[in-house]
């Protein structure tokens, strides 16, 4: 077992001093310098990837499998992307062409909003530093990583490589529990991203606001999985499964829990059943196969709850309080007050609350907070249309479990309860990039606005009249109410735009052809 070393209050300190000196140099503000950063990071990580899974291996007991997977191999990614990407996402923008706006040059620089907190949890140490990381360098900011002291041994690799690999006056690692993290919390920076639990993001809120700090919070919650027994029963065990099992239940985006059609428990039980004994053919208390609870207070938490179920446990429910080991746990027949459902298991127990119908299980979630993921397992478009438009979720996934901060191009991110901010990929870069309106404004505009000056009068009024555009007609009865805003395009909608535009272009081809024809010199078909 590692010994953390915490950093003392005043080299906390002093790293914000180094780091906001060092943002002023204004290095950063070069997108070469922040791209051999990104390099280095993901070099940081590709270098020493076996002490990284020996790190998560000695702090969560986990597969190697699980950390390549789901840490480093995506830590890597994260950062070659930022890599790949940031020359095009830092670019100034220019906003649509206006007749009245453009001759005074508008423009969107894409600045970095300065010195920058990041705070991690223990469930994925790696990836939820790196990652942000990845976007707040690429942005252009100088940066402090707090990991979590829940896991020592991933935090003392990141204290040992971090100075190593990049910049020390720009990137920097504190660790420590709460005194430090309450010091960090009491200095002034220009953006913090938490995440974690909402106790502790409610703590990092108020801290912020103290400073006027803008605040992601990234939190956790409880997402629920809607069972229509008209799904592909094996798939969805298997995916629910894993997904629950994954990490041993640590994962922020962890199926919670099942809601089932009373009369179809019985068989989705029987599927899960089937799909551990394929997982799993010898006992998962064998070391390698199988993560741990990080501490023995989270294992003490998650066997008390398991303790106190009405339910019925159907599959596992072994644990072992000396190596923190909680085996795959189905528990059936659990009621909505049980103590199952009265917080975030953020374990590997997995409940099936047996309810009426669908209607029954969307009011359920309705009446709670609104998850960080929701997952429909169904083949009826209708059913999966039904949940989703009438649910509110960070995410809303059909079919599929975990997978989905891992899929490029959507954002990652809560609602509510479950947090507020989005990152991974290029939404990582947005949320520490400022968007600074600028434009550059001629004096002959003057000629134009020349209106706005004193003295008013009529023709100041007129003039200004002049700029506004005219409305559509006034709307005739209530609006029309159609399908949610997230209805998916049909498939077939997409099928007839493709031919629609093959056709267009076919009939100017042929067009442009009995031109090239008629009219001498003009072929623009020569291919
Ligand atoms: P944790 O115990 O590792 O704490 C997270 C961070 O908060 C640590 O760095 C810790 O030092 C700091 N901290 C703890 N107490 C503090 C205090 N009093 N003041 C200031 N800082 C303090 O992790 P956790 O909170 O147990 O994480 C689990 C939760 O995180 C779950 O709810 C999970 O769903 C959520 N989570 C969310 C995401 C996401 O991306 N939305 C990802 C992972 C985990």
């Amino acid at each position: 077992m590692v010994e953390l070393q915490y950093t003392t209050l005043e080299d906390i300190e002093k790293t914000h001093t180094t780091l906001r000196n060092g943002f002023r140099s204004g290095k950063s503000k070069s997108v070469e310098y922040r791209k051999y950063q990104l390099l280095q990071l993901a070099y940081m990580v590709k270098d020493n990837t076996k002490r990284f899974e020996d790190a998560l291996a000695a702090d969560l007991g986990r597969p190697p499998f699980e950390s390549h997977f789901l840490e480093i191999n995506s830590s890597i990614m994260e950062a070659r992307t930022a890599w790949a990407n940031v020359d095009k996402w830092a670019k100034p923008e220019r906003p649509p062409f206006s007749i009245n706006a453009t001759p005074m040059r508008p423009v969107i620089y894409k600045e970095p909003k300065g010195v920058v907190l990041i705070i991690s949890p223990f469930n994925y140490p790696m990836w939820l530093c790196i990652s942000p990381l990845a976007g707040a360098i690429a942005a252009g900011n100088a940066i402090v990583i707090k990991p979590s002291e829940a896991t020592p041994h991933v935090s003392a690799l990141f204290a040992e490589l971090v100075p190593k690999y990049l910049d020390p006056e720009l990137i920097a690692v504190v660790n420590g529990a709460v005194p430090e993290t309450t010091k960090l919390l009491d200095l002034p920076w220009d953006h913090i991203l938490y995440t974690g639990g909402g106790r502790v993001g409610r703590i990092v809120s108020t801290a912020a606001a103290k400073h006027l700090t803008p605040v992601s919070l990234e939190l956790g919650g409880k997402s629920p999985v809607f069972i229509d027994p008209n799904c592909d029963l094996e798939t969805a065990a298997k995916r629910i499964l894993w997904g629950k099992v994954v990490n041993a239940g640590q994962t922020c985006v962890a199926p919670d829990y099942v809601l089932v059609p009373r009369d179809f428990q019985d068989k989705f039980v029987s599927a899960l059943k089937e799909v551990a004994d394929k997982f799993y053919p010898e006992s998962t208390s064998a070391p390698g196969i199988y993560s741990r609870l990080v501490t023995p207070q989270a294992f003490n938490r998650i066997k008390g709850l398991l303790d106190n179920t009405k339910g019925s446990v159907a599959l596992g429910g072994e644990t072992d309080a000396a190596t923190k080991f909680i085996s795959p746990t189905v528990v059936k027949d659990v009621g909505v007050e049980d103590s199952l459902m009265s917080e975030e298991i953020f374990g590997p127990v997995l409940p099936i609350v047996p309810v009426k119908d669908v209607d029954e299980a969307i009011a359920f979630v309705n009446s709670h907070d609104h998850p960080l993921a929701l997952y429909v397992f169904s083949r009826d478009a209708t059913y999966k249309q039904k949940v989703i438009s009438s649910t509110q979720s960070g995410a809303a996934i059909v079919n599929e479990v975990v997978i989905h901060p891992g899929i490029d191009g959507l954002p990652f991110g809560g609602i509510g309860p479950s947090g507020h901010g989005y990152h991974t990929g290029k939404y990582s870069f947005d949320m520490f990039t400022h968007l600074r309106s600028s434009m550059d404004s001629p004096s002959w505009i003057d000629k134009i606005l020349g209106f706005r000056f004193p003295p008013y009068n009529s023709k100041s009024i007129k003039g200004a009249s002049r700029l506004l555009k005219s409305l559509p007609p006034r709307p005739v009865g209530p609006p029309r109410l159609g399908a949610a805003n997230g209805a998916a395009t049909k498939w077939w909608g997409k099928w007839f735009f493709l031919a629609f535009a093959v056709a267009v272009a076919g009939g100017l081809t042929k067009r442009v052809k009995i031109l090239g024809a008629l009219v001498p010199g003009v072929n623009a078909t020569r291919s």
